[in-house]
């Protein structure tokens, strides 16, 4: 089996929103079980049999006030039992489609997010480390690059990458070198931090992912580098697959190269969700 296990059924910013809304509109809109199927024909047109819709924690009313960003708190309008509601109805109704969340680690929101999870029918809960304080290590407006040295962005996001893992609030770890994404490339005492953040990982039983969505972005390789992925293998941390589309079309983007990359370090298992809880799928060749 194939899976996409990281998706968004908008893009990122009230404009992008906007120019794309009459796509979902047409549907019913983007709850609706017409623009969730519509991912659900994508994944499966690309050979994806089962996908995660994982949307941002900071598109949701319930988390404006974690963060005093002030494009956090303008995204956060959303309702998070409707979207829940909406993920549950379409999986019943059924289509292929995982209840799941994209939950930034704020390590000084641990009692919120834990709260947050508590009670809802999440299947899967990614963690994301995007943010250090008040700087974004993506977030081209707020980047924490412009105001902390660049050695510092890379050992301050492996500190919380691995403070993320071991709070035990998350299933996977999403883009594990995601400060590369504009082209930062790792200096060589971040990658000699790799062993060491590889080793906490594994021992936290956390999985993470291998996703394509670097692919599309200035970094230009997979999350995690291949290097790295080696040493995730090599320390058996379970892995999913994902392409962190924000529309269908990007679904399973650059699957041959991430399909191919797993391969090549040895996983020949994804790890499936259901409920929270962890199985394991031999991969499929891409078709
Ligand atoms: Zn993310
Ligand atoms: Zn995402």
């Amino acid at each position: 089996m194939l899976t996409d296990y990281h998706l968004h059924l908008q893009p990122d910013g009230a404009a992008a929103r906007a120019e794309h809304a009459v796509d979902w509109d047409a549907l019913g809109g983007y709850l609706s079980e017409g623009w969730i199927r519509r991912y659900a024909d994508s994944a499966r047109a690309r050979g994806v049999h089962e996908i995660a819709v994982t949307e941002h924690v900071h598109r949701f009313a319930e988390a404006r006030d974690w963060h005093s960003n002030p494009w956090w708190r303008e995204e956060a309008t959303e309702d998070i039992d409707a979207y829940c509601d909406a993920l549950v109805s379409a999986r019943e109704a059924g289509i292929p489609v995982l209840v799941g969340i994209e939950m930034d680690w704020l390590p000084d929101r641990r009692d919120e997010i834990a709260a947050f999870l508590d009670g809802r029918p999440f299947d899967i809960v990614l963690g994301s480390v995007h943010w250090l304080a008040d700087g974004a290590v993506d977030h081209p407006d707020y980047l924490a690059w412009e105001t902390v040295d660049s050695e510092q962005v890379w050992s301050r996001y492996f500190d919380e990458l691995v403070a993320a893992a071991e709070s035990g609030l998350y299933d996977v770890l999403a883009h594990i070198d995601l400060p590369k994404v504009l082209g930062h490339v790792p200096s060589d005492s971040a990658r000699a931090r790799w062993p060491e953040v590889v080793a906490r990982i594994a021992a936290s039983g956390v999985a993470i992912e291998c996703s394509s969505a670097g692919l599309r972005k200035p970094a230009a390789e997979l999350y995690p580098n291949p290097d790295l992925l080696a040493m995730c293998a090599a320390a058996g941390i379970a892995v999913t697959l994902a392409s962190d589309a924000h529309r269908p079309a990007d679904i399973a983007a650059g699957y041959p190269t991430a399909v191919a990359a797993l391969r090549g370090v040895g996983y020949d298992h994804l790890t499936r969700f259901a409920g929270r809880r962890r199985s394991l799928t031999p991969i499929a060749d891409w078709a």
